[in-house]
């Protein structure tokens, strides 16, 4: 997106998805060297996986949900029982129902896709929670999906919310591959206020659509 004199990304998606996004913005008419900001709306494989395509873009994201979740990888992909290290992240997955060997499965495969270089380099890091947004970019606090979500209101008319995973889809139901919630009831409350303002939503995994339309 843009506001003249800014061009911002949310969220970079899986690194394999690297050539698809380039094409979609350079269909747009964005070289990856116009973009000044990257946003991500938290640091699961499939959000930030292509964060270092931007040669010149500061990355805006949240210090304590980068540290949870470079804690929750290094535990998990370290563990000989990756069912066990996910619980400590994930307190209600124990309960729900996923099988270990799921488990380990989902764990082989985020390690292939993880890469922390992908996320980009430190230097170029501006703390969420110290700095601001360009105008018209604001931040709401969306925990549930992770502890520390966040998703960008984006001040365009009509205004526009771009969830990333606090909403997954336009139907609560839908199947979606990702994590289960860190927390259900948290991640029901969040989706509950987004679907409230009324606005379209841009979920994580599905198109957009008017929150009155959500199912
Ligand atoms: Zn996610």
């Amino acid at each position: 997106m843009t506001n003249g004199s800014h061009r911002v990304v949310i969220d970079t998606g899986l690194s394999i998805q690297e050539r698809s996004l380039l094409d979609a913005l350079r269909a747009r008419g964005v070289d990856p060297a116009d973009v000044d900001l990257v946003v991500n709306t938290h640091l699961h494989v499939d959000h930030c996986g292509n964060n270092v395509v931007f040669p010149r873009a500061a990355i805006a994201l949240s210090k304590d949900e980068l540290q949870w979740t470079f804690a929750f990888y290094d535990a998990v992909f370290a563990s000989r029982a990756p069912e066990e290290a996910a619980a400590r992240f994930y307190p209600e997955l124990p309960a729900s129902g996923i099988a270990p060997r799921t488990i380990r499965k989902v764990t082989r495969i985020a390690r292939l896709m993880w890469n922390r270089d992908r996320v980009g380099r430190e230097e170029r890091f501006r703390w969420l929670e110290t700095s601001n947004l360009p105008a018209g970019l604001d931040v709401i606090p969306t925990p549930g999906h992770t502890p520390h979500h966040i998703s960008i209101r984006v001040a365009a008319s009509p205004p526009v919310i771009i969830a990333g995973d606090a909403i997954l889809a336009r139907s609560y139901g839908a199947k979606v591959r990702t994590m289960i919630p860190h927390s259900r009831s948290q991640f029901e409350a969040t989706r509950g206020a987004l679907l409230q303002s009324g606005l379209t939503i841009i979920p994580g995994h599905d198109a957009p659509f008017a929150a009155a339309d959500a199912a």
